[in-house]
């Protein structure tokens, strides 16, 4: 396994079970060591929260049929209520236009594959939290998730596309809203337009992470931190002999590389070769205090900088309750240089939505402790808004490579680790077609 983030941690924790014996690399410090975030990747380098919902891995491109699509997001700034964070060079503009280039009924046909494997990695979620509940036991699960819309038309489309992936559990005015949820009773009118309350849940990743991390060591598997492959070797072929980290070369039958916005780094086969770009996000933590948030929450602020904010309930290292918000687009290319001021205009949103939302809970904190909590990761995201998923032959097996998922990658980790482990034991599954780079590259459906 290159590369432990959580999508490649699941996968390294199908196959254990399933019976291969997995060894792994990856350039960050171990996750349990806690070390300062910006050393590690996306899922460790975020804050503590992920959530699963039925429509968590959504494509952004216009979807309306019958007009051209409006693809405006990645040529403007964050400032200008886009989602540019870095000066666009080549890469970025071919990249860019892949993106502009998908049409609406092919994002639809994209968005039905992404949210059909969606709900089967709930399906895996649900299974495993059963099979496995020590490694659920200590990671703040929570189930259902609440979500509020301030703007009426988005609250009724929403709620159309809710029932039509069959999520909605209830339906809640504002009224009934502010009585079963009191933390929210300060927000304002216009703020809270209409809530859904939908299937999903969201646990403290990084706990997650660990307990994965120590019941693969328990396994006996081969886990090295601060170790980055520099090269993969490859034979007269081009088939995958080795990965090299520092002058060590590492051999195994198979490799899974699953490397987050770092994916083009390794020179990925044709197919892949400038497909996976970054797209940060920020977080920023709050106490959770009385009357306490209850279940989490998404926040839909229709043509705000941070439109759509996930509030998850969570514990902080010493076990208090706090609100952990993630939010804000900013696409960072291929090269992950960041506009430090634009990167301001996305953390100034998140604390305007703490503000608006929860604004004791803001107070509670003072300004100094929340800025001390902000933080931000890249996402690994494709033009397309699919995930990827290719296979090359090794002399003695695959490699693997996997990555891309835009906002999804924590929802649909165990439906990546079942492909992988279906790819690896030589069956099919409806990713290798759904998420392969040449489908995108055909335009096909
Ligand atoms: C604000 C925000 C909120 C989010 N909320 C959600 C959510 O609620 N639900 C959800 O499903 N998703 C969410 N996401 C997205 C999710 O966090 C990511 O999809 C996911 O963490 C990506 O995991 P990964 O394993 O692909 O990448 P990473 O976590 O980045 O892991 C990749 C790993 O590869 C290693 N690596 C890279 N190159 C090499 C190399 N050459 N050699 C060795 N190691 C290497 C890196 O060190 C890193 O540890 C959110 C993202 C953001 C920014």
């Amino acid at each position: 396994m290159v590369g432990l983030g959580v999508v490649n941690l699941v996968t390294a924790h199908w196959l254990a079970r399933a019976g291969f014996e997995v060894s792994a690399v990856d350039a960050g410090p171990d996750p349990r060591l806690g070390e300062s975030w910006k050393r590690y990747g996306c899922s460790r380098g975020g804050a503590n929260a992920r959530m699963f919902t039925l429509t968590e891995a959504d494509d952004y491109h216009d979807r309306t049929l019958g007009r051209p699509p409006v693809h405006a997001q990645f040529r403007r700034p964050v400032s200008l209520r886009g989602w540019q964070l870095c000066a666009p060079g080549a890469a970025e503009e071919e990249w860019i236009g892949d993106f502009e280039r998908v049409p609406a009924w092919l994002a639809r046909a994209y968005n039905a594959d992404t949210l059909a494997l969606n709900r089967a990695s709930g399906a895996l979620w649900d299974t495993w939290i059963q099979a496995d509940p020590h490694l659920f036991a200590d990671v703040e699960l929570t189930r259902d998730i609440v979500r509020i819309y301030s703007d009426a038309g988005q609250f009724a489309e929403s709620l159309r596309r809710q029932d039509s992936v069959g999520a909605t559990k209830q339906v809640y005015t504002p009224a009934q809203l502010r009585a079963a949820q009191p933390a929210l009773a300060d927000a304002p009118a216009e703020a809270i337009a209409g809530c859904i309350v939908v299937e999903g849940f969201t646990l403290c990743v990084h706990d997650l992470m660990a307990a994965l991390l120590d019941d693969l060591e328990a396994a006996g598997a081969d886990l090295r931190f601060e170790t980055r492959v520099s090269e993969l070797l490859r034979d007269g072929e081009g088939r995958v002999m080795g990965a090299l980290t520092g002058d060590h070369v590492v051999r195994s039958d198979h490799f899974v590389l699953s490397l987050g916005a770092e994916f083009s780094s390794l020179s990925p086969p044709p197919a892949l070769r400038n497909r996976v770009h970054g797209v940060l996000g920020c977080w920023a933590t709050v106490p959770n205090i009385e009357p306490r948030l209850t279940a989490s929450v998404k926040l839909a602020r229709r043509g705000h900088n941070a439109e759509d904010a996930n509030v998850t309930v969570a514990r902080d290292p010493l076990g208090d309750p706090i609100l952990v918000f993630g939010s804000g687009y900013g696409y960072v290319g291929s090269r992950g240089k960041i506009d430090e001021s634009e990167l301001e205009a996305l953390y100034r949103a998140l604390v305007d939505t703490v503000r608006v939302y929860f604004p004791r809970a803001l107070d509670a904190a003072g300004k100094d402790r929340v800025r001390e909590s902000f933080r931000h990761c890249v996402r690994p995201w494709t033009a397309s808004n699919l995930g990827v998923f290719e296979t090359e032959p090794t002399p003695r097996g695959l490699a693997v490579w996997t990555g891309g998922h835009n906002t999804g990658g924590f929802a649909q980790a165990p439906v990546i680790a079942e492909a992988v482990h279906t790819a690896l034991s030589g069956g099919r599954h409806a990713m290798h077609v759904a998420y392969s780079p040449r489908r995108w590259a055909a335009g096909a459906t």
